[in-house]
């Protein structure tokens, strides 16, 4: 299976009727960036910014940010990477950072609430990306968006640092892309509105499904409880592509799901075609993009998320689906 994968690694992601799927990595550290050319992955889908935050004992200063940034973008070579803002808070504890106790964590003052509320603190991540990707494209994302105004003040302190390095005389990117993440559940009915403001958006699977299904990912008792193939979950995911189509917005995936074979048929089904995933999952998840027939699958499982359809065990189709690749 190993070596494999290994053959597939420069091998086109392409489905067996000619659809191209764009496979892209997770990484949060710099340790991660070699299974970029290691796994064939075509560029860094997340990159979790937290992660220099969390194996620090104080806050890192804007010019260890700037360095890891470029280190970042110096390996990944000519691959694009999609930098997300800040994610602590929540489970994500950082022990320099007083934080008040929370009942509910995943749910409390985490992400870009702590950097709306710290703007010092994000402005200074900012600063760091905007310096670090000079010459080249910077493409930055925001996680735990829940209404649109969260984004525009965000990209508000964007273009206060990029308006501020440029009057002091500063090189900056050759172009800025600005993007949400999907995952808060309230964004799926502000699509439109969102789609006219962001350069691209990302689904964030594992907490859009959390709180979809309000199952809290980390507690073993409910995180499996409902099938993450469930119809409504999908139908919502759906919702997200035809949004970023109509509006010609990008649409990335890049929570668990995408690392999944069965799922990720699920989601190219769908019309997702940029996924992004851990590397160990590169290999299988392009095993199964070369073998499959992306219309004819689509064609099987869109009509069940229509309404009044009695079999909604969508799960189970794709088993068979894929037993029959
Ligand atoms: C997600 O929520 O799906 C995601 C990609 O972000 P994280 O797992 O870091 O919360
Ligand atoms: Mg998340």
């Amino acid at each position: 299976r190993q070596a494999q994968y290994r053959r597939l690694r420069t091998k086109p992601s392409i489905t067996k009727d000619g659809v191209d799927i764009t496979l892209q990595m997770n990484a949060g550290l710099l340790v991660d960036l070699p299974h970029l050319s290691e796994a064939g992955a075509a560029g860094v889908g997340l990159f979790r910014t937290e992660l220099q935050f969390m194996v620090a004992s104080s806050f890192p200063r804007m010019g260890e940010q700037k360095a890891q940034y470029q280190q970042v973008l110096e390996a990944a070579g000519g691959k694009a990477v999609t930098f997300r803002s800040l994610d602590i808070g929540g489970d994500k504890v950082l022990p320099y950072l007083r934080s008040i106790q929370e009942e509910n964590p995943a749910m409390g003052w985490r992400a870009l609430r702590l950097g709306l509320d710290r703007p010092g603190l994000l402005r200074t991540q900012i600063r760091a990306l905007l310096t670090a990707a000079v010459g080249r494209e910077l493409k930055l994302m925001f996680p735990m968006v829940v209404e649109v105004d969260e984004f525009l003040k965000a990209r508000n302190l964007v273009e206060k640092e990029l308006a501020h390095l440029k009057r002091h005389g500063h090189a900056v990117p050759e172009s800025i892309r600005l993007g949400v993440m999907i995952e808060v559940p309230s964004l799926l009915f502000q699509l439109d509105e969102l789609m006219t403001h962001v350069d691209f958006v990302s689904v964030g699977s594992n907490d859009l499904f959390q709180f979809f299904c309000a199952a809290d990912r980390g507690n073993t008792r409910v995180a499996n409880r409902f099938d993450s193939l469930n119809i409504s979950f999908l139908r919502a995911l759906r919702q997200i592509v035809l949004a970023g189509q109509a509006n010609h917005v990008p649409v990335t995936l890049c929570g668990e799901l995408a690392g999944r074979p069965l799922e990720a048929m699920a989601l190219i089904a769908l019309g997702y075609r940029d996924l992004s995933m851990s590397p160990a999952s590169l290999g299988p998840v392009k095993a199964m993009v070369r073998t499959l027939d992306a219309s004819r699958l689509s064609a099987r499982i869109l009509p069940r998320l229509e309404p009044g359809h009695s079999d909604t065990d969508i799960r189970a189709l794709l088993k068979r689906f894929a037993s029959e690749m």
